[in-house]
């Protein structure tokens, strides 16, 4: 799997095209967007099977099972727009389409790192789906804490977030100067 870098960066991406949707921003101690930490955590939500790895010491065993599944990401979308609509307000299909985005697209990059794969398409089958082109070398917790490859994954990855950090001002620059009256458009969060 990717490091979190990677899954908060997809997360921080779809809080970008997203934010001008979502009803006015929120912030968590006075700086911290709240829609975008709520899509990180969206983001971050199918590896909460990790902890169970971690707490029973059995990583192949609990990670990467049931919740890297396409339709467990599609109940999670439907419970939180739901929930979303309730607390914040706002359109229940942007909430919908945002948690699915966050969610999938964590399960879908997945697929792209590492050997073992994921259960994709559970509960229908019970295949792990692994992609023979790897975009992210990820972590490999096969290797322990302490490895010097998680620096590696680190690095990489990080650059993968200013990838994607300078591609959205990019098209949210070029945005603004077909449509000069986005002001909104300018700021980074
Ligand atoms: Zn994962």
């Amino acid at each position: 799997m990717p490091s979190p870098i990677v899954h908060i960066s997809a997360g921080y991406a779809i809080y970008r095209i997203y934010k001008h949707k979502l009803p006015k921003n929120r912030y968590l101690f006075s700086r911290i967007p709240l829609y975008f930490s709520i899509i990180a955590i969206l983001s971050l939500l199918p590896d909460l099977d990790a902890l169970f790895g971690l707490i029973f010491r059995d990583m192949e065993h609990y990670h990467n099972n049931l919740t890297h599944s396409l339709f467990f990401g599609l109940l999670v979308a439907l419970v939180f727009s739901g929930l979303a609509r309730w607390i914040f307000g706002s359109k229940i299909w942007i909430w919908f389409m945002v948690a699915l985005l966050s969610y999938e697209l964590h399960v879908i990059l997945d697929v792209f790192t590492g050997e073992r794969g994921v259960m994709l398409l559970w509960p229908l089958v019970q295949h792990r789906f692994s992609s023979p082109v790897k975009l992210f070398y990820g972590l490999q917790w096969g290797l322990g804490f302490f490895s010097i490859w998680h620096l590696w994954t680190i690095f990489t990855e990080s650059l993968f977030f200013l990838v994607v950090f300078f591609l959205l001002n990019f098209f949210d620059k070029r945005r603004l100067s077909k449509s000069p009256g986005i002001i909104e458009a300018q700021k980074p969060y």
